[in-house]
């Protein structure tokens, strides 16, 4: 007999699960209401009709009779299987439930009787087994939370919310790497704030300080997403302009140093400008290089009489 082609599996599945004897077979949405049931679950809770629309914690019960939460299942918490009673009857059934997009499939076995002294401990043995797992989920998870703030924490810096200087030599790294291997452009923007010391010593330090949040406002504001601006130190910036050329760096550079000069953050004072240099990575060269050059054409920019773009 050829059973594979002459048989519908599927069917054949849904039939024996619909009239399995010891296995409860549940379908719950995302709160734990059941959608569908087997005729088992029926059986055992001595019902005529399926108990559609009830909550899975109204039917279960862990043998010392608290709720299980079922809706704790998820990508955090392993559906470890526990033991469980069924309310109101004596059966005990070994549970495991897979959560798929917003269902839940709950496989219920029955496995004893709860008046039986070894069900009880291996079912309170199992229980704390699962709120054990629990609580491991749960701090692993809080674990990768922390691990992930210190990360951007250690990436950034503080006073104005731009990637810092080790941030920003990685990435100058991988991107030197990426444009060499695809053959594309990238270039490099320095800035630096003209005559900063001269804001500190007549507005403040305080005022000094939201002068460089403003500037960097300004610079992320100027950003693509593929772009990096970073602190390089004091009142000195980066950004890194990968897949681009010189012509439009030097047109984006034009554009922040516009912007510094409109700003009005000293309210009434004078504008305080910034100078940029700008320099494009030559394939093959290193990241030293292009921080020489860049540096090069900054000077240049303060020699030449400050608040302009050098190349
Ligand atoms: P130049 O146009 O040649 O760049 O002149 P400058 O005065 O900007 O340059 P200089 O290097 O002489 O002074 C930089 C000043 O930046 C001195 C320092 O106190 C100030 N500075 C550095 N970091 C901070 C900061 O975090 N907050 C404030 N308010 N000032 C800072
Ligand atoms: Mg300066
Ligand atoms: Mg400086």
């Amino acid at each position: 007999m050829d059973f594979c082609t002459r048989i519908s599996w599927t069917r054949v599945l849904a039939e024996f699960l619909e009239r399995a004897d010891s296995l409860v077979v549940i379908l719950a949405d995302a709160e734990g209401r059941i959608v569908e049931c087997n005729l088992a679950l029926m059986r055992f809770l001595h019902k005529d009709a399926r108990p559609l629309g009830r909550l899975l914690g109204e039917i279960f019960r862990s043998t010392d009779g608290t709720i299980p939460d079922f809706c704790a299942f998820g990508p955090d918490n392993p559906p470890l299987p526990q033991i469980l009673r069924l309310r109101g009857s004596d059966d005990v059934f070994k549970v495991t439930c897979s959560v798929q997009d917003s269902e839940m499939l709950v496989l219920a076995e029955r496995i004893g009787c709860s008046n039986n002294v070894v069900m009880q401990t291996m079912s309170s043995l199992t229980n704390e087994l699962v709120g054990i797992g629990r609580e491991l989920s749960r701090k692993n998870r809080e674990l990768r939370e922390t691990k992930s703030r210190i990360e951007a924490i250690s990436r950034t810096d503080s006073l104005t919310g731009l990637a810092n200087r080790g941030f920003f030599m990685e990435r100058l790294q991988e991107s030197i790497s990426l444009a060499d291997r695809h053959k594309q452009e990238l270039c490099l923007l320095m800035a630096d704030l003209d005559h900063f010391k001269r804001v500190n010593d007549t507005h403040g330090h305080d005022a000094g300080d939201r002068v460089l949040q403003a500037f960097s406002a300004i610079l992320s504001r100027s950003c693509r997403k593929e772009d990096l601006a970073a602190r390089g130190g004091g009142e000195e910036f980066l950004v890194l302009l990968p897949m681009t050329n010189e012509e439009d760096a030097l047109r984006m550079a034009v554009r922040i140093c516009a912007s510094m000069r409109l700003l009005d953050v000293l309210e009434q004072g004078a504008p305080v400008t910034v100078s940029i240099g700008v320099a494009c990575h030559h394939h093959g060269g290193s990241p030293d290089q292009v921080l020489g050059r860049v540096d090069q054409a900054l000077q240049r920019a303060k020699e030449q009489g400050r608040d302009r773009v050098t190349l």
